[in-house]
């Protein structure tokens, strides 16, 4: 969709267990007796196996509370009575409801159900996806977000010993007996996994939305994994570090002459772009917020950066919620 990288923010994030965690591996099979019936997924990393948080779990975990926070808010009254300003204000979807011609379905579906002869252009899949899908992706659109793996450092996995194994049976509804089991899974309980959250290209509603979900992982609202309504998947996330990076900041300018990126300022991606573009985009044209915590140093190749640390590091997503409850109250 983007053929230019304008701005990218980074928050560099540890995770705890807080209780047991399991995020299950793929089929295991049950082959070898002395294995539990759920793993916890592994991989190689600096030379030795170790359990880790797969991105594609901590940014699944993070969507669904992106979207959550979004339905709460959301306010698109009816879609037959006009359709254009129905997706306008559409926050998110239901990518997980399957049926396919319910408009409350997943955007990523209905691409597949009225498009099956050639692609939608970018334009078309930008205007039919809700917001949510215009940040996180769909089948018709590249996502904004990057998640890493979060891996223990490696010390830590030499040392800590963060697994232990559970038993469960699965109860059936109607007679209260054993369904299945007993089984086995393995949980981690232990230990520290260190990652990133990498937003490319980024508007400040953007910033906004992603923000409430950062601020609620901190206050431990956000569970991970298998069994949350068990009482798995407890974590407790300090956000270490976050740095805002705007490659050719030093560069850009307005049609007046004066710099885009500004100390105190957090340029998204729409402050870069003319009428016409922001238009095509379906983006609000006033996307710059406010935040004085921001001072931007060069990084010697044109680019301008900033990176905030300590109690410090949520006030850049703070100062774009305004801008994020824009879009609730009037629409994309
Ligand atoms: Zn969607």
């Amino acid at each position: 969709m983007f053929k230019r990288y304008l701005n990218e923010l980074t928050v560099h994030f540890t995770i705890t267990p807080d209780g047991p965690i399991l995020i299950k591996a793929g089929d295991t099979g049950g082959v070898d007796p002395t294995r539990p019936d759920m793993e916890f997924v592994r991989t190689w990393y600096n030379g030795r196996e170790t359990v880790y948080l797969p991105g594609s779990s901590l940014k699944g975990m993070l969507r669904a509370h992106c979207e959550k926070i979004a339905r709460t808010v959301s306010n698109t009254g009816h879609q037959a009575e006009n359709g254009q300003e129905y997706m306008r204000r559409r926050l998110s979807c239901n990518p997980l409801l399957d049926e396919s011609k319910n408009a409350e379905g997943g955007c990523g579906e209905k691409f597949s159900r009225l498009w099956n002869s050639k692609p939608p252009t970018a334009e078309e899949a930008i205007h039919h996806s809700c917001f949510v899908c215009q940040l996180f992706g769909n089948t018709a659109l590249a996502s904004h977000v990057r998640l890493s793996d979060a891996y223990p450092s490696a010390e830590e996995i030499a040392a800590v010993n963060r697994t232990e194994e559970r038993h469960g049976v699965a109860i059936d509804r109607v007679y209260g007996s054993v369904a299945v089991g007993p089984f086995q899974f393995e949980t981690v309980t232990r230990g520290q996994f260190q990652g990133t959250l990498t937003v490319r290209n980024f508007t400040t509603p953007q910033l906004g939305l992603l923000g409430l979900a950062l601020r609620d992982l901190q206050a431990r609202r956000i569970s991970i994994g298998f069994a949350k309504s068990r009482g798995l998947g407890r974590i407790k996330t300090a956000i270490d570090r976050v740095s805002l990076r705007y490659p050719a900041g030093e560069l850009l300018q307005r049609s007046e002459g004066q710099p885009i990126v500004q100390d105190g300022q957090i340029a998204g991606v729409a402050a870069f772009l003319g009428q016409q573009e922001i238009a095509a985009y379906g983006y609000r044209s006033d996307d710059v917020a406010s935040s004085d915590a921001l001072h931007y140093q060069s990084d010697g190749w044109g680019g301008l950066e900033a990176d905030l640390t300590g109690g410090d590091t949520l006030i850049v997503f703070q100062s774009c919620v305004p801008a994020w409850a824009e879009v609730v109250h009037h629409g994309r």
